[in-house]
């Protein structure tokens, strides 16, 4: 199954860019072109990472992740912006970013990034433990005594 990517950009020649790119690595890419409609779409359930940028028409991006939040959206947000401040990096982070890339990036980074913020395991977001059972919460894969399905040494 395809994880679906959600790009909250207002820059239509970015936006096709991260689109091109991510569905070329197998994503399926959809695309906010303002922070109300990155806010709506942020919320569908099957959204595995959004990818925000901070600048946008109508919302600060900040406010959109910050509305996700209060939403109670625990979605993964790699912030991709600019505004490459500590000041921003460090908002950011606080209102719950996971990653923070400043534009111009490459987009193999991006692509690293957002591929480590998916990957499932013990150190991951993605992984719920009650006692010895643990459920990947992006392939709904339940293990007892290991976070993922991978097979146990030697
Ligand atoms: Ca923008």
């Amino acid at each position: 199954m395809k994880m679906k990517l959600l790009v909250v950009e207002d820059e239509a020649q970015i936006a096709a860019f991260l689109e091109k790119g991510l569905t070329a690595h197998g994503y399926d890419v959809e695309w906010a072109s303002t922070g109300a409609e990155g806010l709506r779409l942020g919320m569908a359930p099957d959204v595995a990472l959004v990818i925000l940028d901070l600048r946008l028409p109508d919302l600060d991006g900040l406010e959109v992740l910050a509305g996700l939040r209060e939403r109670g959206a625990v979605v993964p947000v790699l912030i991709v912006s600019a505004w490459g401040e500590v000041d921003d990096r460090v908002r950011g982070l606080d209102l719950g970013a996971d990653d923070y890339l400043p534009k111009p990036f490459a987009f193999e980074e991006l692509l690293a990034r957002v591929r480590a913020r998916l990957r499932p395991g013990p150190a991951g977001a993605g992984v719920l433990r009650v006692g010895g059972i643990y459920l990947d919460v992006l392939t709904h894969v339940v293990n007892v005594g290991r976070a993922h399905g991978k097979p146990v040494g030697p």
